[in-house]
């Protein structure tokens, strides 16, 4: 089988197409290398002694996507290309809902044409909003707070409307929690550009001397020790789940949704506590003022992904830091 990765030089379609070569399948790449490096396709072949094809194509370029599904046999696509970044997206709302929209439309489009009906998208716990209770259950309201995550919705009920307009579309909407980690061989992680954004990678780069201190933005939220409380799930899971998933859209199950993540809520202090563990203590903290927007627990229910897709996570928050800082000490 020949599987198309969109934004497959990215974190999680890196991590993504090294599960599949391993599994036996075919991987073609299309990535415009905004928020990536070419060299993780070398490092991608290098792990799995395996070869993918690539095009460094923009989505929105509707001719070159032609292009791809007239030079390969396309069997199903795993939808990863979009831009990501909550703040970035307040502050360019236009790029975010030009990126995400466009290149999705363009991708169906193609993808009709060609008569390629599998589909897996990239989605995201960020589309439940705030939740009213935890667990978070795939039949919970929807709503957005910001332009990133209007994007995840607006793309969730295009696809939804496509797929009732063509039902002989399978397509799987996967809502990620909060993923995290890196590939063991330290070749592959998260590497974000300029300073991160987000918990991990900021983690990473103080546990290197890169960033100084980390601020830990609220301690006094309704959780045990009053930080922040998130599902965080380690990228090969997360990776492992779009097999699963792939695997379920050939028994021709129309649209369905699922949550990935590990079910358990981890607080910020948790996660620097046991990162700590693994580096020796060198991440430094203080506590700020919350971060405007933040909830205060976010986990997920993934009951309906183990009974429906037989896929559930097994690394421990101890692989999620050790893995990460195994890269962060790699790719100085
Ligand atoms: P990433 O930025 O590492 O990967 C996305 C890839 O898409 C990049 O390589 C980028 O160059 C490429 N890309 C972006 N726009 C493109 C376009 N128009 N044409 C071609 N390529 C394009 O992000 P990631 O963390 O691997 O996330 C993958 C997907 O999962 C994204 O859709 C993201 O919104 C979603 N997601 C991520 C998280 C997370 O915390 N990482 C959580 C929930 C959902
Ligand atoms: N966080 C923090 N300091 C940082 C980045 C994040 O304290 O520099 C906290 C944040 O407030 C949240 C948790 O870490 O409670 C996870 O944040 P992240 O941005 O990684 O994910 P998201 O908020 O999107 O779930």
């Amino acid at each position: 089988m020949n599987i198309l990765l969109t934004g497959g030089l990215g974190y999680i379609g890196s991590h993504t197409a090294v599960e599949l070569l391993d599994a036996g399948f075919d991987v073609v790449v299309v990535d415009n290398l905004s928020n990536s490096d070419i060299k993780v396709k070398d490092k991608i072949e290098k792990i799995t002694n395996k070869k993918i094809k690539f095009y460094e194509y923009d989505l929105r370029d509707l001719e070159k996507l032609k292009l791809v599904f007239n030079e390969n046999k396309i069997d199903a696509v795993i939808h990863f290309a979009g831009l990501k970044a909550v703040g970035e997206s307040v502050e360019k709302p236009l790029e975010y809902y030009e990126n995400n929209l466009f290149s999705t439309i363009n991708l169906i489009k193609v993808m009709k044409e060609y008569g390629v009906k599998n589909l897996v998208f990239s989605s995201s716990a960020t589309v439940y909003g705030r939740a009213k209770s935890m667990p978070i259950y795939e039949d919970f309201p929807t709503s957005a707070t910001n332009p990133y995550g209007r994007t995840k919705l607006f793309i969730e009920e295009i696809l939804k409307d496509f797929e009732l307009a063509n039902p002989e579309f399978n397509i799987a909407l996967l809502r990620y929690f909060n993923p995290v980690g890196a590939h063991k061989s330290g070749l592959l992680g998260e590497d974000p550009k300029g300073i991160p954004n987000n918990l991990m990678p900021y983690i990473a780069r103080v546990s290197v001397g890169k960033l100084k201190e980390l601020s830990i933005f609220g301690n006094d939220y309704n959780t045990k020790d009053g930080t922040g409380v998130r599902d965080y799930i380690h990228v090969v899971d997360l990776a492992q789940g779009h097999l699963a998933a792939l695997r379920k859209l050939e028994q021709n199950p129309g649209l369905v949704i699922y949550n990935l993540g590990t079910g358990v809520g981890y607080s910020v202090l948790d996660m620097v506590n046991a990162y700590n563990k693994c580096c020796g203590g060198k991440v430094k903290y203080k506590f700020a003022p919350r971060r405007p927007g933040d909830i205060d627990v976010c986990y997920a229910s993934p009951e309906k992904a183990y009974k429906e897709l037989g896929w559930k996570a097994t690394h421990s928050l101890e692989d999620m830091c050790e893995s990460t800082y195994n890269f962060q000490k790699n790719n100085q």
